[in-house]
């Protein structure tokens, strides 16, 4: 057995269809008064039924959230915080709702009650990215854990099916990287793979039949676990890829994982036997990065970086900044071979050819 740091943050999990019924509970535990809901406009009517829920518990909605977390929009709430006398948060949606709850918590140490309506896992994480002047900048600090999240995948029947499997994915990414991540540990390798099964196994399930509760529910449970490694240990090549692909040629975030996480696989493959057996495991194929990219294939997820609008000139530009900043890899960073992987990726091939 190796030795391992395992540290577990201390939020309180609420799991079960039907269990939003029970914000306002939960609201009242925290002893809190004056809640503020958060959505996108795209779920204003949810934050709504949420609100509705919650009665004279809810002193405000703002459904003004947006991807990547502009600092701009984090200073309007702030100003609805403010005027509301807002003493906690609600946010229901997700990754860019999540983000400004903690963008929120970065600023006032609010409580958030965090309710997930996507698979990518941010409400277990203390990892917040905020833009400001076109930039990204991400930071890890406790203050942004939310205290509790309820996970009730009825609120999930309506995920469109193409963000539910390329956000599944996402969420298959974390585990992933954490099953080779240098403080990982044995807890962690035990969420992952479970995590990655309960994903891999349900999204085609949720493909065929949108509203199939039971597939849902797994996938939900896949998606807490999965977030739960990308909040207990360190990322590398492959989420570096992504954020910097993302950033420098505006990819759309789910979709970038989905294609690029096979490439990156199968690039840290040779350095990492041990990950690549529980993957087998977990995904019941002897090559996980091919069985990754057959999944997405066959649920008709995006395989190519170009069909998500990144130029081929960027190719060279991206292998160069992911060597840029040095950062931990279990296989050394070598750009002609990471090259290779963008432009497999970039062509939507297969991993390795
Ligand atoms: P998202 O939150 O941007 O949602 C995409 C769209 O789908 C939005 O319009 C949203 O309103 C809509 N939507 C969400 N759930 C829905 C549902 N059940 N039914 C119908 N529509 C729904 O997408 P995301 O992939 O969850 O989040 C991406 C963002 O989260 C990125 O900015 C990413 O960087 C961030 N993120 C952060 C962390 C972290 O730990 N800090 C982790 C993962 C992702």
């Amino acid at each position: 057995m190796r030795e391992f740091v395992y540290a577990s943050h201390p939020a309180r999990i609420v799991f079960g269809s039907g269990r939003v019924a029970q914000v306002a509970a939960e609201v009242e535990r925290l002893g809190l008064g004056r809640v503020l809901v958060l959505a996108t406009d795209a779920q204003k009517d949810t934050a709504q039924a949420v609100a509705d829920l919650l009665g004279p518990l809810c002193a405000d909605t703002f459904a003004g959230a947006v991807m990547h977390t502009p600092v701009a929009v984090t200073e309007q709430a702030m100003d609805v915080v403010s005027a509301g006398r807002i003493d906690g948060i609600v946010a229901v949606g997700g990754g860019s709702t999540i983000g400004l709850g903690k963008a929120i918590a970065l600023r006032t140490d609010l409580p958030q009650i965090v309710i997930p309506t996507t698979y990518a896992g941010s409400e277990v994480t203390s990892i917040i990215g905020e833009t400001a002047d076109g930039i990204k900048r991400t930071q890890t600090t406790p203050r942004v854990l939310p205290e509790v999240v309820i996970y009730d995948a009825d609120l999930t029947l309506g995920l469109p099916t193409g963000l539910s499997v390329t956000s599944g994915i996402n969420a298959i990414a974390h585990a992933v990287e954490a099953l080779y991540a240098k403080d990982g540990n044995p807890i962690i390798d035990m969420m992952a793979t479970e995590g990655i099964r309960a994903i891999a196994s349900s999204l085609p399930s949720i493909v065929e039949n949108p509203g199939d509760a039971a597939a849902r529910t797994e996938a939900q449970y896949g998606a807490w676990l999965c977030g739960t490694c990308l909040g207990a240990v360190g990322m590398s090549l492959h989420h570096k890829l992504c954020h910097t692909l993302g950033g420098t040629f505006d990819l759309p975030h789910a979709e970038t994982h989905t294609v690029v996480l096979p490439h990156a696989l199968h690039y840290n493959a040779p350095a990492v036997p041990r990950a690549m057996a529980a993957l087998a495991r977990a995904l019941g194929r002897q090559d996980p990065a091919r069985a990754l990219y057959d999944l997405a294939a066959s649920l008709g997820a995006p395989l190519s970086l170009r069909d998500l609008g990144m130029p081929a000139s960027g190719i060279d530009e991206a292998a160069d900044l992911a060597l840029a900043n040095a950062y931990w890899n279990p296989r050394p960073l070598e750009r002609e071979a990471i090259r290779d992987c963008i432009a497999a990726a970039w062509e939507g091939l297969p991993p390795g050819t």
